[in-house]
């Protein structure tokens, strides 16, 4: 089977879920190699990587590389296709990782597809586009194909590989050292769950009504084990941080279940959620739009129905 290479997003030496469902998907197309750059690995990696499908693991341990950006990654990528001529390489659709993407067709003289939400036989590439209005279906017909994936379009499925370990060195170009990383600044999450890999994500609207009143997302959100997310409204608004933003021109989240508290269900927001497996929305206009796509809606104020739902989940 043709090896299908999968490069490895990772925090802090922890493999994150994104890279589970690219080997997930790189198993049914051929046989899944993962690609670490950056410092960090660690047995607990590679394990995880091994109990995901991969059968050889490419590990540049390396610090030089965390430190300069994205360019030695795509230095890197580049090596390995030229070196073992893979069928595909797979990226997450994150902004990192789309911007290696770039680099690497660039260094390979191949095409790229970004935003895919799953890939066919054929290495052919389903994409959404327009907001998530419309599917299309894509191949790259020149040089490897590096498609992105968007996190959370593909279940994960747990299955043995060999992982077996090859070390590979990369000698940076002047290019790629260029720009380096000159201090990391943690973001102060709290204990919540990352937004785009969370299982249940939380997210509040316009009709939350301030800033200060979103605590009250924040609280269902914290009894839930839940992310928060926000419309874009309330992030323009500067109510909640941007990072946090939901839709089009913010996030895209898939979780298990989505709750929606004042939010109307705009095009631009559906595009950023609408995969959630469950959808639940409360809003006081039983006519929003939002509850033409929901699997369970409220109509009522969500300042009165919020607080008998957390009262209600904290009694469980
Ligand atoms: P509104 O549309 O104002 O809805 C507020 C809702 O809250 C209403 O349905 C109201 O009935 C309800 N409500 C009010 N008070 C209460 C209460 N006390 N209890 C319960 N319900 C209440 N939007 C995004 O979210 N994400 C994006 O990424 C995004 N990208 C965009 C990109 C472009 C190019 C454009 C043009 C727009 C984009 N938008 C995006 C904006 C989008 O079109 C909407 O304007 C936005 O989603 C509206 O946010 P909202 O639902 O919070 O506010």
């Amino acid at each position: 089977m043709s090896e299908i290479l999968v490069l490895v997003e990772h925090v802090e030496g922890q493999v994150k879920k994104v890279t589970l469902e690219l080997l997930t998907l790189a198993r049914k197309l051929g046989t899944p190699s993962a690609v670490w750059a950056g410092a960090g690995y660690s047995p607990e990696a590679k394990a995880r990587l091994t109990e995901h499908g991969a059968e050889k693991i490419y590990v540049a341990d390396s610090a030089e590389i965390a430190d300069h950006l994205v360019a030695p990654k795509a230095e890197l990528l580049a090596q390995l296709v030229a070196e073992k001529s893979p069928a595909a390489v797979l990226v997450a659709a994150t902004a990192e990782a789309k911007e290696v993407a770039g680099r690497l067709a660039i260094k390979t003289d191949s095409g790229v597809l970004t935003d895919a939400v799953g890939i066919q036989d054929g290495l052919v590439a389903e994409q959404s586009i327009f907001g998530g209005g419309v599917n299309v279906r894509s191949r790259v017909t020149k040089g490897t194909p590096i498609i992105a994936v968007r996190p959370n379009s593909t279940p994960v499925e747990a299955a043995a590989g060999a992982g077996t370990e090859e070390q590979v060195s990369v000698t940076l170009s002047d290019a790629a050292r260029s720009a380096r990383i000159v201090e990391r600044v943690k973001e102060e999450k709290g204990a919540r769950p990352e937004l785009t890999e969370a299982a249940i994500v939380v997210s509040g609207g316009r009709g939350v009504g301030s800033p200060e009143k979103f605590a009250v997302i924040e609280e269902l959100a914290d009894t839930l084990g839940a992310a928060v997310g926000a419309s874009r409204a309330v992030t323009d608004a500067g109510w909640y941080p941007h990072e946090f933003q939901v839709g089009q021109t913010g996030k895209t989240v898939s979780p298990q279940l989505y709750l929606a508290a004042g939010i109307s269900g705009a095009i631009q927001h559906r595009a950023g959620m609408q995969t959630a497996k469950t959808i639940v929305a409360i809003d006081k206009r039983d006519d929003a739009p939002i509850f033409d796509f929901v699997d369970f809606g409220v109509v009522g104020d969500l300042h009165t129905v919020v607080p008998q739902l957390i009262d209600e989940i904290k009694k469980r």
